[in-house]
């Protein structure tokens, strides 16, 4: 998404780019692959964060004007607390509603988010924030639903001055949507809008190193994964679109003397699974507060049916990992799934995802991001999603607030 969103903005003003991307396929963690008939997520769960109204939702419909349709989610959340039927609210204070007694609305509002105003500063963990104030364990829950389904973190993972920017432009921006047809119909406008201008996108072509020439770097040499031939490209300015610690491998094997600082990545885990009915009745996104793994579901075929076969349903969770046992991790997320759904059979899983390592939910945590610019080489930049500015906007609104960042730095130095 960071190397897509990139070079779309830099040709629509007349900029030439190569976009070299090793996978056989563009997209990355934003796009599917068919499977048995269903969109099988290469990580995004075919969702937009904020819909029209972020900053991917203004970049690829206003400032693109690719031809997507983006419905907004029916409802923000529904909560699923046990033996109570799901509470849904479609606005943001309707949360409110997740809480039956009036006492711990009362304290939500003012002893919470009340006190989080001006948390720009705070670094303590958001747990320590809310120990600080509360002992009421269901409080303690609902926050960490909230960070585990959209973070994939836990609240002591992240700090109070993040999660305060993070519930900000969820109050500013609203519910999420769902591109129709799901995240690759995406990536393919982007790549259709690119391949409209003379720019080149090259699958199977590994960035391997930088040469560069005292502090500018000069060219990128490339390998084709199929043949293993080499070739360099040369151009004013690179965009690296990776983690950082494989940013750092090609730093190393260009024998740079500088690295990026390392930063914890987010890991995380997910279920798809095919149904004849809808499980969760309502778009948006259904949050289980009580769950230890599985924090929470979506059905986007809701919105998007074209993303299973006819008369289906695809139903996709994310689970946190509490140990370095994933399997064992996996297993416990299954059991707890199937207690939350009974009506969901085993033999209807469709996939199991991982993502740790080097395909993470985010290489670096929410409010860790490294900047987008290189303090050593002036044309050197980052993008995606290690890189989304510290500005509160989550997943891939992080990532095309940061391009735009990166674009309009590069536009400037080429007037100049
Ligand atoms: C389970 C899960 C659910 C999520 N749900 C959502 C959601 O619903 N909505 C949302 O907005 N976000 C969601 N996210 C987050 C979102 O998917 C990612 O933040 C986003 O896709 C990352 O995009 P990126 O461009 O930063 O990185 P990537 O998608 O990883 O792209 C980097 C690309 O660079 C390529 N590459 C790496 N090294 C090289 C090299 N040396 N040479 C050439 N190419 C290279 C990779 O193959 C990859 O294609 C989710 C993530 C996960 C894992």
């Amino acid at each position: 998404m960071g190397g897509l969103l990139s070079a779309a903005l830099l040709a629509k003003q007349g900029q030439n780019c190569f976009l070299a991307e090793k996978l056989p396929f563009f997209g990355g963690r934003f796009t599917s692959i068919r499977h048995q008939g269903f969109e099988i997520p290469t990580g995004a769960v075919h969702m937009i964060p904020h819909a029209h109204k972020g900053p991917l939702g203004n970049l690829l419909l206003q400032n693109l004007n690719l031809n997507l349709e983006v419905h907004t989610t029916e409802n923000f959340t529904s909560w699923y607390w046990p033996s109570r039927t799901p509470i849904r609210h479609r606005r943001f204070w309707g949360v409110l509603k997740a809480f039956p007694k009036m006492r711990q609305r009362i304290s939500l509002v003012r002893k919470l988010l009340w006190g989080l105003r001006g948390a720009e500063q705070h670094s303590e963990s958001f747990r320590e924030f809310l120990q600080a104030r509360t002992g009421d364990p269901q409080i303690f829950k609902f926050f960490n639903a909230i960070t585990g389904f959209a973070l994939s973190l836990d609240i002591s993972q992240i700090s109070t001055a993040s999660m305060y920017r993070v519930l900000k432009r969820l109050h500013e921006k609203g519910r999420p949507g769902v591109p129709v047809g799901g995240c690759k119909t995406v990536i393919t406008a982007l790549v259709n809008n690119i391949q409209e201008s003379p720019s080149v996108l090259q699958r199977n072509c590994e960035l391997k190193k930088l040469e560069i020439d005292g502090s500018f770097i000069e060219s990128a040499v490339c390998q084709n994964t199929s043949t293993n031939e080499e070739f360099n490209i040369c151009a004013k300015q690179f965009i690296l679109n990776m983690g950082h610690s494989q940013v750092n491998q090609v730093l190393s094997n260009s024998h740079l003397p500088y690295r990026l600082p390392s930063a914890p990545i987010a890991a995380g885990g997910g279920f798809a699974y095919r149904s004849t009915t809808s499980i969760l009745e309502s778009s948006g996104i259904a949050l289980f507060p009580e769950n230890e793994y599985v924090k929470g579901a979506v059905e986007p075929t809701i919105t998007s049916p074209n993303l299973a076969p006819p008369d289906e349903h695809l139903f996709i969770t994310h689970q946190v990992f509490h140990s370095n046992n994933i399997v064992r991790d996996t297993r416990h997320a299954r059991d707890e799934l199937l207690a939350t759904f009974p009506q969901l059979k085993e033999e209807d899983e469709l996939c199991i995802h991982t993502f740790h390592k080097d395909w993470p939910v985010n290489y670096s945590r929410q409010g860790e991001d490294l900047s987008n610019f290189s303090s050593v080489i002036p044309n050197l930049f980052f993008v995606g999603d290690s890189y989304k500015g510290n500005s509160g906007w989550m997943m891939t609104e992080g990532i095309a607030y940061g391009v735009k960042r990166v674009i309009k730095r590069i536009l400037n130095q080429n007037n100049n």
